[in-house]
């Protein structure tokens, strides 16, 4: 990897050899293998000794977990904050264990509404709990930092399973206990269509 990397300082017109690029290579292969490290992760081992059998079955929220991505289109971050939420049937996944989720599918080549719907199918099922809610709202790099379709460059995605689907007070009670944030950063970019635009160019 670090030979292609020296080839690609070369082709955008930089010279590999200069002082402060001699080591580029090798920082580049570190710091990628660490942000795509996802793919060697074994979901089964992430989650394992953290699943506990509960009598409850009240919503499970877990707010504000940050996360960062890198858009498979471009090679580039977009990263946010993911909110994920379920009902348990007869499970429940250790708090901490969410965080740690949403790091092993963010820590990949991906697209934010691939990201969002991996994380609650794999909620749905590992406990299969009444119904999983995954909000991720994320800034696009490849977007802001090229100026394409500035005002889009804020997404939301969504992913609603079983209740949250199919019932409109759960999942607005969901919606109503993490709206404080995506609302006021987003309430602007939220009414253009939050379309990924950023596969065209
Ligand atoms: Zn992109």
């Amino acid at each position: 990897m670090q030979a292609l990397i020296r080839q690609l300082l070369a082709d955008l017109g930089e010279d590999p050899t200069r002082e402060g690029l001699v080591n580029t290579p090798k920082r580049v292969e570190k710091a990628l293998k660490f942000l795509t490290s996802g793919y060697d992760a074994n979901i089964d081992e992430v989650l394992n000794g953290a699943l506990f059998t509960v009598d409850y079955n009240e919503m499970v929220i877990v707010k504000d977990v940050d996360f960062y991505s890198l858009c498979e289109h471009h090679l580039l971050p977009f990263f946010g904050k993911c909110h994920v939420a379920y009902i348990p049937t007869t499970k429940v996944i250790g708090l901490s264990k969410i965080p740690r989720l949403v790091d092993v599918f963010s820590r990949r080549l991906q697209v934010q509404e691939r990201l969002t719907n991996q994380i609650a199918n794999t909620i749905r099922d590992t406990i299969q709990p009444m119904g999983v809610a995954v909000v991720m709202e994320a800034t696009h790099l490849c977007m802001s930092m090229r100026g394409v379709e500035k005002q889009n460059s804020f997404a939301v995605t969504s992913a609603m399973l079983g209740t949250f689907r199919s019932d409109p007070r759960t999942r607005s009670e969901f919606l109503e206990l993490i709206k404080l944030r995506a609302a006021t950063v987003s309430a602007r970019d939220m009414s253009a269509s939050p379309t990924l635009a950023c596969v065209t160019e």
